[in-house]
C-alpha cells in the first residue's frame, strides 16, 4: 500500500532523541530553546515559541493578542476543525467566510463582507501548503486594524513573493507525524512581536515568567525537549522533503492533464506550495463518483483521503451552536476533493501508477 502520509525518522533524530533521554533534561530544556532560535530563523521572524500541538499555537497565538468573550475572528470553513475551535477556546466567535474554489484558500472579498465592529482578527489557512493570499489580507487587515494569525500548520518552507508562510504576522504551525515536518506531537507561533512572543511564552505555562510567580491565567502547553530534538534533526531536511513533494506533484499534474472531470491542484502566480496535501477536484464529467475512485485506488495499493468530507460551519456541533449560513463554495470543494500521497517516499514509478490508475478509470 502506499499510504496518504508516512513521516521520515532517521539515524539523527534517534540519535537525538537518546542524547536528551540520557541528558536528564526530558521535559522543556535548551533543546527547546535551540529548536526555537532555529525555526524562527527558518521562518525569518524575530522569535518563535514552542508549544504542544499546532492547535495549542492557535489557542495561545489568540490568547497573546488578548482575543476572547465579545470578539469576532473570520475563518474559513474549508479547513481542519482545530483553526475554528482555537477562536472558541479563547471564548470568541468565529465567523466563517467562504474560500475560493481554485487554491481552497480564504477569500479576501469574502472577508470584507464579514468584517463587524466586534472583528479583531483574521485567521488564513494555507490550505494543502498554498499560501493564501497574504498580501490582500494583511492589506485588509492593517485597514480594519485586525490582527492575522495565520494557520501556516500545513505550510513549513511554503512562501509567497519569497517571503515564507508564517513570517506575515503571527504564525502558527503544528508539527504532527503527518506534516510536512515532524516533532511527533507538536506546535510554534513564529512573530516579529515580542509582546506577543512574550504574552505566548507566559501562557503555554501558567502564566509566569519566573517559576511559581503568576501574573496571568496559563496552561501547560509546553513543548518537551524529546520532542524538539526530533524537530531539530527534521528542519534541516525539509527543505528537500518539500523539493520532493512539488516534484511528485507536478509529475502528477503533468501525467493527469486533460483528463476529462479531474481539476488538478492550481499555484496561483509567485507561490512556493509545498503539498502537504495534493488535492484533486473531481466532478461529474469524471464518470465515476469519488467513493467508487477511492475504491479502485485503494484496490489498486493506493492510499487516499477526503480532507475534509464535512466544512467546519456544517460539523453536528457547530450547527449546535447555531451557525446555519450557507459556503457554497466550501460545501462543493467538500463534495468533490480527493487528496493522493505525493509525501517524500513516494518514487516517479508509484506516481505513474497513480496517475495510470486513474486514467484507466
Ligand atoms: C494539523 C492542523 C492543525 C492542528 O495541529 P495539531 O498539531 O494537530 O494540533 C490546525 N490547523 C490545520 C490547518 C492543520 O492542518
Amino acid at each position: 500500500m502506499i499510504p496518504i502520509a508516512k513521516p521520515l525518522i532517521g539515524q539523527e533524530e534517534i540519535r537525538g532523541v537518546i542524547d536528551v533521554l540520557q541528558s536528564g533534561t526530558i521535559a522543556e530544556g535548551p533543546k527547546v530553546k535551540e529548536f526555537e532560535e532555529a525555526f524562527a530563523s527558518y521562518i525569518g521572524t524575530k522569535h518563535a515559541v514552542a508549544v504542544n500541538s499546532g492547535t495549542a499555537a492557535l489557542h495561545v497565538a489568540l490568547l497573546a493578542r488578548d482575543i476572547g468573550p465579545g470578539d469576532e475572528v473570520i475563518v474559513p470553513p474549508f479547513t481542519f476543525i482545530a483553526t475554528a475551535n482555537a477562536v472558541l477556546f479563547a471564548g470568541a466567535r468565529p465567523v466563517f467566510a467562504d474560500v475560493e474554489p481554485d487554491t481552497f484558500n480564504i477569500d479576501p472579498g469574502e472577508i470584507e463582507k464579514k468584517i463587524t465592529r466586534r472583528t479583531r482578527a483574521i485567521i488564513p489557512v494555507d490550505l494543502y501548503g498554498h499560501p493564501a493570499r497574504m498580501d490582500e489580507i494583511m492589506e485588509i487587515a492593517q485597514r480594519h486594524r485586525l490582527s492575522v494569525i495565520e494557520d501556516a500548520c500545513q505550510a513549513h518552507g511554503a512562501a509567497l513573493r519569497g517571503r515564507k508562510c508564517g513570517s506575515f504576522d503571527v504564525g502558527c504551525f503544528s508539527f504532527y507525524p503527518t506534516k510536512n515536518m515532524t516533532t511527533s506531537e507538536g506546535g510554534i507561533i513564529t512573530t516579529d512581536d515580542a509582546a506577543v512572543a512574550g504574552r505566548a511564552r507566559m501562557i503555554r505555562s501558567h502564566g509566569s515568567k519566573v517559576r511559581y510567580y503568576h501574573e496571568m491565567l496559563g496552561y501547560n502547553l509546553r513543548m518537551t525537549d524529546i520532542s524538539a530534538a526530533i524537530g531539530l534533526a527534521q528542519l534541516k531536511h525539509v527543505d528537500q522533503y518539500d523539493d520532493a513533494r512539488i516534484a511528485n506533484a507536478m509529475r502528477l499534474n503533468e501525467r493527469l492533464s486533460g483528463v476529462k472531470g479531474i481539476i488538478t491542484p492550481a499555484i496561483a502566480d509567485g507561490c512556493r506550495h509545498v503539498f502537504h496535501q495534493y488535492t484533486l477536484r473531481i466532478t461529474p464529467e469524471f464518470g465515476m463518483t469519488r467513493d467508487q475512485l477511492i475504491k479502485k485506488l485503494s484496490d489498486a495499493g493506493i492510499g487516499s483521503a477526503v480532507y475534509y468530507p464535512v466544512p467546519v460551519h456544517l460539523q453536528t456541533f457547530y450547527r449546535s451552536l447555531g451557525y446555519d449560513e450557507r459556503m457554497p463554495v466550501s460545501e462543493m470543494l467538500a463534495k468533490e476533493v480527493i487528496s493522493l500521497p505525493v509525501h517524500p517516499s513516494v518514487t516517479p514509478e508509484e506516481i505513474d501508477l497513480i496517475a495510470d490508475t486513474i486514467r484507466r478509470r
